[in-house]
């Protein structure tokens, strides 16, 4: 009757760890209003070559009563298996519409530009998506180009899904997009001529080679004028020393986040940084 016997102590453990954070994932995410939430949402500023911010990638946090503080890379993965991604995702999107809408007249002093969201295939993949997108930027009162969605090359090997058909309909509507961890996913490159990408965001593993891996600097450049010819924006991401920042540069990259330039912050804090930085 009970088939579930056979686990190792290890799997058993981590299964247990996943039940875990599954119920609390659960209680908080129902249980509390947006400013009471144990979930909040850090920006991560994104840079363009004069260390001017240009964007900033929304970045989920939660810090559990039970369990304590947990990275994204650990219960995102866990939201999406147990059907929770959904509620999760929406309360991203509506804190940084919110916080969008707050910082209206600062989108028109400063070089910023719009704010980046990440989506999981498991959202893109729910017919319901766009009109629940829509009814949230209707509500907050925001222009959908304040905000560009990011999404993984997992979303061209799920057959469930037609991407071409979902960010036309996005993108008509005027929401544009990012293709995140570009050059990890084993996906072909073919979707880079027919879907309305915006962005590449070169993945940090490579920038990390730079300047020494010639390996990781040969796919950056190659990368880069890629970018440049297909007219798509290209920000590095995991930026972390002068010698990175200074190389992607020279080399044509002009937009960039990391660690060297700011970690994600709260929005009070990037509030005060794109303040400091007003251009008249
Ligand atoms: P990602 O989308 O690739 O986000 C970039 C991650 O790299 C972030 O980790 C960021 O804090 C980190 N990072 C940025 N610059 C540097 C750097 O210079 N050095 C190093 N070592 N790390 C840097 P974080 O916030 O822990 O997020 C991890 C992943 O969790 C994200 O990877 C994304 O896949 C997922 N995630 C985070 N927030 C959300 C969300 O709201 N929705 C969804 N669906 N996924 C999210
Ligand atoms: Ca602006
Ligand atoms: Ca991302
Ligand atoms: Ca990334």
């Amino acid at each position: 009757k009970n088939t579930f016997r056979f686990y190792s102590e290890s799997i058993g453990e981590s299964m247990a760890e996943r039940f875990k954070m599954e119920v609390a994932l659960r209680n908080d995410l129902s249980a509390s209003t947006p400013s009471s939430s144990p979930f909040f949402v850090v920006y991560q500023p994104q840079y363009n070559a004069k260390k001017q911010v240009v964007g900033a990638e929304a970045l989920v946090r939660w810090s559990s009563a039970e369990l304590g503080f947990i990275s994204p890379a650990k219960f995102i993965p866990v939201a999406e298996e147990v059907g929770l991604i959904d509620e999760l995702g929406m309360f991203v999107v509506n804190r940084v519409l919110h916080d969008i809408s707050n910082m209206a007249s600062l989108f028109e002093k400063s070089t910023l530009d719009h704010v980046s969201i990440n989506l999981s295939i498991k959202q893109l993949t729910n017919p319901t998506l766009t009109s629940r997108l829509l009814n949230a930027f209707q509500h907050e009162g925001v222009s959908p180009d304040k905000v560009r969605f990011e999404f993984t090359e997992s979303v061209f090997l799920d057959n469930a899904l037609n991407p071409k058909a979902l960010f036309s309909e996005m993108s008509e509507i005027g929401f544009t997009f990012a293709l995140d961890d570009f050059g990890t996913g084993f996906s072909s490159l073919s979707y880079l001529k027919d879907l309305p990408i915006s962005e590449l965001k070169i993945d940090k593993t490579f920038v990390d080679g730079i300047p020494n891996e010639e390996s990781d600097t040969t796919i950056c450049s190659a990368t880069i004028s890629m970018a440049q010819k297909l007219g798509l924006q290209l920000v590095a991401e995991g930026v972390e020393t002068e010698g990175q920042f200074d190389w992607l540069v020279a080399h044509g990259c002009n937009l960039l986040q990391g660690y060297l330039m700011s970690q994600p912050i709260e929005y009070k804090e990037f509030v005060s940084l794109l303040e400091k930085s007003h251009v008249d």
